[in-house]
């Protein structure tokens, strides 16, 4: 789960990391007042959006050709900006084509920079650990620094069980250039990023940047945090941080149901039980020329209305043109799917190409409900037909 800069700015400075100070703001006359209470020279309104490349963004239905995150000077800059940005879709290298509508501002008092850094600490799955990196090359994508300047990037990976250590903070520091009471300040800095992201679940945080300001202390500039959300049960006050607005809505749809979803860009539905099987009939899609259109896991013990919400969110998405639906029922019976699939198709009006490969326990029973069922139903007897039938029946071939 991810959430906003100005929530991880907060919840990191509650750990002792150094933020500047800022409040939110939902409407321009929020942000000028928010302004007014910082009482500052400099002012930097950021756009808050669940993606980054903010300040190289782009506005998509907006006159303005500034990005995302503006440096400002007076109360009527702040206003412009709010204006230009509340309500307008911003479009970043990491929003994907479609941009992100931003629907609140953070306002932040400015920062007088004198060197830029990066940071972030990761869950690691190839090292088995947290690892913690850092480059001198602030504000720049890690992965761009990974390719052009890999001696750049300093890695460190911390044992759990004795956990970040000085040692650890203080040869990062040093290998950032960092020299005298600027170190100490550093293994403080990075110990309560740590903390932080151990005590709250995270998986990963990341600071970029991380600058040193003109007074000589390091301050997280800008902060994106993710959670594990299979800790989230246990971590009530992050769950209550989550902004669906920013999530894919037939995701958070799916979620509900407690459904598996992941939506895709091809035009093949897919309804399946199991996260294995799922993934080997979209591998089966694909080697038929096909695209899925979407990962769909509905459980092993599915009733008919969470395989009639899946079946609705499926067709929710309107670059399906065709659906294949795979059961193996084991657990799961395919009368039961048989009943969903009926209802959902005849409640929503099926009018594209549904082909449905059912095995296991009822499967007779579940055929001939879809057979009754007077849907227009291609069956196919096993995963390689069935792929091929929808395959072709999306092309308009059957
Ligand atoms: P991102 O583009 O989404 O990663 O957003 P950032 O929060 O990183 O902001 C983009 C850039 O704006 C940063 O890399 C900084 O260079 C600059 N910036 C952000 N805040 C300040 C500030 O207080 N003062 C100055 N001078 N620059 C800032
Ligand atoms: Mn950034």
């Amino acid at each position: 789960m991810n959430i906003h800069e100005h929530q991880a700015k907060s919840l990191l400075a509650k750990f002792g990391v150094t933020v500047p100070r800022g409040a939110v703001a939902y409407s321009v006359e929020e942000a000028v007042s928010a302004a007014k209470t910082l009482e500052c020279s400099v002012y930097v309104v950021k756009s808050q959006i669940h993606a980054g490349g903010r300040g190289a963004g782009q506005f998509l239905d907006s006159e303005t050709d500034k990005g995302g995150v503006r440096v400002v000077k007076t109360l009527s800059e702040v206003k412009a900006s709010a204006e230009e940005m509340l309500g307008k879709v911003l479009l970043t290298k990491q929003t994907g084509p479609e941009g992100r509508r931003v629907q609140r501002i953070y306002v932040e008092e400015g920062c007088e920079i004198a060197s830029e850094f990066y940071l972030s600490l990761l869950v690691d799955r190839n090292n088995s650990c947290v690892t913690l990196i850092a480059s001198i090359e602030g504000g720049m994508e890690i992965e761009e620094v990974a390719e052009n300047a890999p001696e750049k990037i300093i890695n460190v990976t911390i044992d759990a069980t004795t956990g970040f250590r000085s040692h650890h903070a203080r040869k990062v520091a040093f290998q950032l250039g960092l020299r005298d009471k600027q170190v100490g300040e550093a293994v403080s800095f990075l110990q309560a990023i740590y903390k932080a992201f151990i005590e709250l679940d995270a998986s990963t945080i990341e600071i970029n940047p991380l600058v040193l300001n003109k007074s000589g202390s390091l301050v997280a500039l800008d902060a994106k945090m993710n959670f594990d959300s299979n800790a989230l049960y246990r971590q009530p006050e992050i769950e209550k941080l989550r902004d669906l607005s920013e999530e894919e809505p037939a995701e958070v749809e799916a979620a509900k149901s407690e459904l598996n979803y992941v939506k895709l860009d091809g035009n093949i539905g897919c309804m399946v039980n199991g996260a294995g099987l799922a993934m080997a009939t979209m591998d089966i899609i694909k080697l038929h020329g096909g695209e899925p259109a979407n990962f769909l896991d509905v459980g092993g013990g599915a009733t008919k209305e969470r395989v009639s919400a899946a079946f609705k969110i499926i067709l929710s998405d309107i670059n399906v043109k065709g659906i294949l639906v795979n059961i193996f029922g084991g657990i799961m019976k395919c009368d039961i799917i048989a009943d969903g699939v009926v209802a959902a198709a005849n409640e929503l009006g099926l009018k594209i190409p549904l082909v449905v490969r059912l095995e296991g326990t009822n499967v007779e029973l579940g055929k001939k409900i879809m057979a009754e069922s007077g849907l227009p139903i291609i069956s196919a007897d096993n995963l390689g037909e069935a792929a091929e039938k929808i395959v072709a029946a999306v092309r308009g071939d059957i």
